[in-house]
C-alpha cells in the first residue's frame, strides 16, 4: 500500500530543505526526496547575502554561520572595464554582512535542520511523475529508487532545482550558465571582501561576471557566469569565458601560486521570475524550479529558502481548510510577487534591454565618483532595492547618459 503524507517535497535544496523545515514545524506530515545521496556538491559561487544569512539564521543556524571555516564579508569591490567600486555592505534589517559557505556543507545543514523538525528523507530516491486523479487533483508522486515507489499526498512541492519534475509547461527556460571552481592560497587584497569582475570580454555582447569569493578556511571560490544570449553572440562556451576569466591581470597575479583544488563545475540558472508558473492544483514550485534566481546577480540560495518558507506557510494554509486548489494556492504567487517582483521585474528588464552591459562603462563610472549613488548600486545587486533606485541620483544618471552618447557619438565616427 502507498504511503500517505500531508505534503511531499520533491529536492533537498536549500529551497526543499526549507519547505519541509517549516512544513514539518506546523505539524504537518511531510515527505523530503533527493535523487543525491547527501552531503552533495552544488556548483554555486557559496555567497550568502546578508538576506540569505537571515533566512539560514532563522532556520537556527546563526551560530554555524560564524564558524571560522566560512567566509564573513563585510563588503564588495567591483572592477569594470574603467571603474573600481569598493562599497561596505549597505546596512539594511539584515545586518551589515553576509557569509561565504561551501554548499557541500550550508545544503546538509539544512537538510539536518528539516529533519530534525520531523520531516521524513529519502536520498537516493528520483521523483519521477506527479499522479493526478482523473479529475485533475494531485493524488501523489511516483518515485524510483531501484523499484518504483508511490507516495500519495494532495500536495506537492517541487524544489528540483532546474530539474524538470513537473512538467505541465511550469518551467521556464534556462538563459545562463556559470562555472566554479575552488583554489588554495589566493593571494589578493580584502579577504573580508566579495570581488566581483565586470570584464570587457563578458560583457561586449552580452552579460556576465567573474568572481573570487573567499571562505575562510585559506580557499576561495573563483567562478564566472554568463547569459546563454552571451554564448549564442560570442559563439564561445562558458568553459572559453571561464579560462579567460582567469587571464585577466587581477587573476592572474592572484592565482600565481594558487592550487586548485579540483576540476571546474558548471551548472545552468534561470535569471529573473518571469516565464515561470508556480502553482497549479496541489502542487507548488520553489527556488531555482520556480525561477527564483536574482536577474542581476545570480543570486538564489536566500530566495530559495524565502520561497520554501512561504510555500510551506501556504501548504499549512490549505490542509488547515482541505483546499488545495489553484485558486487557494495562488495566495503563495501572490506574496512571492509582493516580496520580490520590483526587484525581479527591473532586473530583468535592465538585463534584456541593454544590448551589452559594456554600454553600461560610463554609469558604473559615474556611480564611482558619487558614494551614494554606488551604495544604491550595489543595494540592487544583491537584491535590497530594485535597479531603478538608482533613479534617485539624477545627476549620476544624467553624468552616465552623456557618458554613453559621446561613446556612442566616438564609435560611429571611429566606424
Ligand atoms: C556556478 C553558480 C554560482 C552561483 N552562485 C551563487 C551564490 O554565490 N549565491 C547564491 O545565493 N546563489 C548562487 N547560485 C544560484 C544557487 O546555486 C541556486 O539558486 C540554488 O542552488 C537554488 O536552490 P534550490 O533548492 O532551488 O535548488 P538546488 O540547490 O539545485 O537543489 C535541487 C535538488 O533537487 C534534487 N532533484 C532534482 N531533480 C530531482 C528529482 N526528480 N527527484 C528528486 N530530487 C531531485 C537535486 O539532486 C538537488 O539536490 C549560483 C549558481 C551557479 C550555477
Amino acid at each position: 500500500m502507498a504511503e500517505r503524507y500531508d505534503i511531499v517535497v520533491v529536492g533537498a535544496g536549500p529551497g526543499g530543505s526549507a519547505t519541509a523545515y517549516y512544513a514539518a514545524r506546523s505539524g504537518l506530515k511531510v515527505l523530503l526526496l533527493d535523487r543525491q545521496e547527501f552531503p552533495r556538491d552544488k556548483p554555486c559561487g557559496d555567497g550568502l547575502m546578508p538576506h540569505a544569512a537571515s533566512e539560514v539564521s532563522l532556520m537556527g543556524l546563526g551560530d554555524w554561520l560564524e564558524e571560522p571555516r566560512h567566509g564573513k564579508f563585510t563588503g564588495f569591490s567591483i572592477y569594470t572595464q574603467n571603474a573600481f567600486l569598493r562599497q561596505s555592505v549597505p546596512p539594511t534589517l539584515h545586518g551589515t554582512h553576509g557569509y561565504v559557505s561551501r554548499r557541500q556543507e550550508t545544503d546538509a545543514k539544512l537538510l539536518e535542520r528539516a529533519t530534525s523538525a520531523g520531516a521524513e528523507f529519502r536520498s537516493n530516491t528520483r521523483a519521477t511523475e506527479l499522479l493526478r486523479s482523473s479529475a485533475g487533483s494531485v493524488t501523489g508522486v511516483e518515485a524510483a529508487n531501484g523499484e518504483t515507489l508511490r507516495f500519495e499526498t494532495p500536495l506537492v512541492v517541487a524544489a528540483d532545482g532546474v530539474g524538470g519534475f513537473a512538467r505541465e509547461g511550469m518551467k521556464a527556460h534556462q538563459n545562463a550558465v556559470a562555472r566554479r571552481q575552488y583554489f588554495r592560497g589566493v593571494n589578493g587584497p580584502d579577504k573580508d571582501y566579495l570581488h566581483v569582475f565586470v570584464t570587457k570580454d563578458m560583457n561586449s555582447s552580452g552579460a556576465g561576471y567573474g568572481w573570487v569569493f573567499y571562505l575562510g578556511d585559506g580557499y576561495a571560490n573563483v567562478g564566472a557566469g554568463v547569459s546563454t544570449a552571451t554564448l549564442e553572440r560570442s559563439r564561445r562556451n562558458l568553459k572559453g569565458f571561464y579560462d579567460r576569466f582567469l587571464e585577466e591581470p587581477e587573476l592572474r597575479e592572484w592565482l600565481e601560486n594558487a592550487e586548485p583544488e579540483g576540476p571546474p563545475k558548471s551548472w545552468s540558472l534561470k535569471m529573473g521570475m518571469w516565464g515561470a508558473k508556480r502553482y497549479s492544483q496541489g502542487l507548488m514550485m520553489v527556488g531555482d524550479a520556480g525561477s527564483m534566481v536574482h536577474p542581476i546577480s545570480g543570486e538564489g540560495v536566500g530566495y530559495a529558502i524565502e520561497s520554501g518558507r512561504l510555500a510551506a506557510a501556504w501548504a499549512h494554509e490549505a490542509h488547515a481548510r482541505g483546499d488545495f486548489s489553484a485558486t487557494l494556492l495562488s495566495g503563495y504567487e501572490r506574496q512571492l510577487r509582493r516580496q520580490r517582483a520590483k526587484e525581479h521585474l527591473s532586473g530583468y528588464a535592465l538585463v534584456n534591454l541593454v544590448p551589452n552591459l559594456q554600454l553600461l562603462e560610463p554609469l558604473f563610472k559615474a556611480c564611482e565618483k558619487d558614494p551614494a549613488a554606488r551604495k544604491t548600486l550595489v543595494e540592487g545587486f544583491i537584491g535590497d532595492t530594485p535597479i531603478y533606485s538608482l533613479l534617485k541620483h539624477p545627476r549620476t544618471l544624467a553624468r552616465a547618459l552623456q557618458g554613453i552618447i559621446s561613446e556612442r557619438q566616438g564609435s560611429s565616427a571611429r566606424a
